[in-house]
C-alpha cells in the first residue's frame, strides 16, 4: 500500500521544540554530489531548494538515519530536549 508521506506523519504526533535538534552544515553539501539525503529520510525532511539543501527539523522522526547515511558527515544528530520530539500513536 502506498502511503503519503503526509498521511504517514498523521500517525504520530511531534511537540516541537524551538531548539533544533539536527543541524546541518549545508556548506559540506554543497560540495554532495550524491545528495542521498533527499532519498534515505523517511520523512522527507531533507529538500533541494534552488540547488541547496534545506533541512526541517519540524517532523523529524528521530531515527536517526541521517546521523549514519550522510557520508560526508554533515549531520550533527542529537534527540530533542525532554518532553519535546515524537510521539507515537498505537492502536
Ligand atoms: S548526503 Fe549529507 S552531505 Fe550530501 S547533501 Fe545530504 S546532508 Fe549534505
Ligand atoms: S532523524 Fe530520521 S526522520 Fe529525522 S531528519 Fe534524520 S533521517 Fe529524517
Amino acid at each position: 500500500m502506498n502511503i503519503r508521506i503526509e498521511e504517514r506523519l498523521g500517525l504520530v504526533s511531534i511537540e516541537v521544540d524551538k531548539e533544533r535538534h539536527i543541524k546541518v552544515e549545508t556548506s559540506i553539501c554543497g560540495e554532495c554530489d550524491e545528495k542521498s539525503c533527499l532519498h534515505f529520510c523517511p520523512a522527507h525532511r531533507f529538500t533541494l531548494e534552488e540547488g541547496k539543501i534545506k533541512h526541517d527539523y519540524e517532523g523529524c522522526l528521530e531515527c536517526g538515519t541521517c546521523k549514519f547515511s550522510c557520508h560526508r558527515g554533515a549531520v550533527d544528530f542529537s534527540y530533542p530536549r525532554g518532553g519535546y520530539g515524537v510521539y507515537y500513536k498505537y492502536g
